[in-house]
């Protein structure tokens, strides 16, 4: 959620969402102003099982308008909270104040001539990014499981990955550069250089602060050291606080924070990322071993090997989902009766056989 004011968890008034959604009115069609109790009710959840009924909602297609309602909420102490596909899992993209929907008009694509970065508007779904890297054998970096239906916005905002990218390829990693709008409505442009210089010049004592902190940071060795340790792993909890410690340009340090604040920061509006390889031929392989220490041992020297995922499941798992000679879906691992073996299938040019036969 994003506060456009710090009172505004604290309203000392009630809020008048008529009077925003009167003000709104003057630059956006009725039509993608919902607030009556019905369609209110629908959009009061998204994947998570948390529900909060949104007072407005306001749909978006350009930067104009997110600009409006910025500045509309911020003159009545009004908390905005974004949604892009609603996807999220921890309530995320619920709001009982105004919900912010990301329309049609944030599906701009552009490939570089390389194919080495893309830039995306926030309402493009990952996967349809990747459709459009595919013929040059790149992907984005961020694959999270429901890259299907998630969006850049979102999959930037909550730092979202899945079981290749892990922390190497993630949106902070692969971000190249960012177009946000911050809660006062400035417009940046991390890309062009005369939207950082004028960002530099109406904005030098928000730099000069983030300056100042990633100083402190990186001089105190113990929390520097800590943050490193921390996002050496998966960690989409809080802020981005490892942008601190990795950048000394606070412009950069900026857009990489904004990358997992869930849109508490301000609006993305668009990203480029580096891509990173599609390899066009993959394998998958069940190997079994006798206990958890010595497969936790094997994943440590697969590391410098090009095995890109490791899923752990234990005996218990396997034997569960695999004897009743169903397709199982979690691990993709059909049990072979006959024969007492395993097999993996995770896309169809990537059968597998596994190497080991179960004991009995
Ligand atoms: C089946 C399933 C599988 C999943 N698998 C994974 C997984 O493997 N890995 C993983 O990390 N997550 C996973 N998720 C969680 C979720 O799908 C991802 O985090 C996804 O990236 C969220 O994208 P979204 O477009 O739905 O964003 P939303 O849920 O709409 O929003 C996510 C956050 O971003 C903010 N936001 C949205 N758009 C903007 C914007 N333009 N500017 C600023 N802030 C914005 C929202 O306020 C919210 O805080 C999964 C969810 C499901 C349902």
């Amino acid at each position: 959620m994003l506060k456009v004011a710090d009172t505004a968890l604290t309203h000392r008034e009630p809020v008048d969402y008529l009077q925003l959604e009167r003000t709104l009115l003057k630059v956006m069609p009725q039509q993608r102003l919902v607030s009556d109790p019905l369609r209110t009710l629908a959009y009061g959840t998204d994947a998570s099982f948390y529900r909060l009924i949104p007072k407005l909602v306001v749909i978006v297609e350009n930067e104009a308008e997110v600009q409006a309602l910025l500045a509309a909420c911020r003159r009545q102490d009004i908390p905005i909270t974004f949604r892009a596909a609603g996807t999220s899992l921890s309530g995320q993209a619920v709001s009982d104040s105004v919900l912010c929907i990301l329309g049609d008009g944030w599906n701009n694509i552009d490939v570089a001539a390389d194919a080495g970065s893309i830039r995306l508007g926030s309402g493009v779904i990952g996967s349809d990014a990747n459709r459009r890297l595919e013929p040059f054998g790149r992907k984005i970096g961020p694959d999270p499981a429901s890259i299907n239906a998630c969006k850049v916005g979102g999959i930037a905002a909550n730092n979202a990955s899945g079981m290749c990218c892990g922390t190497a390829q993630n949106s902070y990693q692969t971000l190249e550069s960012m177009r946000l709008i911050l809660a006062d409505g400035t417009l940046l442009d991390t890309a062009d250089g005369a939207s950082r210089e004028a960002f530099a010049r109406s904005h030098k004592t928000l730099l000069h602060r983030l300056d100042d902190l990633a100083r402190r940071t990186r001089d105190d060795a113990e929390l520097a050291q800590r943050i490193r340790r921390k996002f050496a792993i998966k960690n989409t909890t809080g802020y981005s606080l490892n942008a601190l410690i990795d950048f000394t340009d606070p412009l950069e340090i900026l857009q990489h924070l904004m990358i997992g604040s869930e849109g508490t920061l301000g609006f993305i509006s668009q990203i480029t990322y580096r891509t990173v390889p599609e390899y066009a031929n993959k394998a998958s392989a069940l190997l079994l071993f006798p206990d958890i220490e010595v497969a936790s041992r094997a994943v440590i020297r697969m590391k410098s090997t090009p095995v890109s995922a490791v899923e752990m499941m234990d005996r218990a798992k396997v034997c569960a989902r695999s004897r009743t000679s169903l397709a199982c879906r979690t691990t993709s691992v059909r049990w072979d009766r006959r024969r007492r073996r395993c097999w993996s299938r995770r896309a169809p040019r990537t059968k597998t056989r596994c190497a080991t036969t179960l004991p009995k």
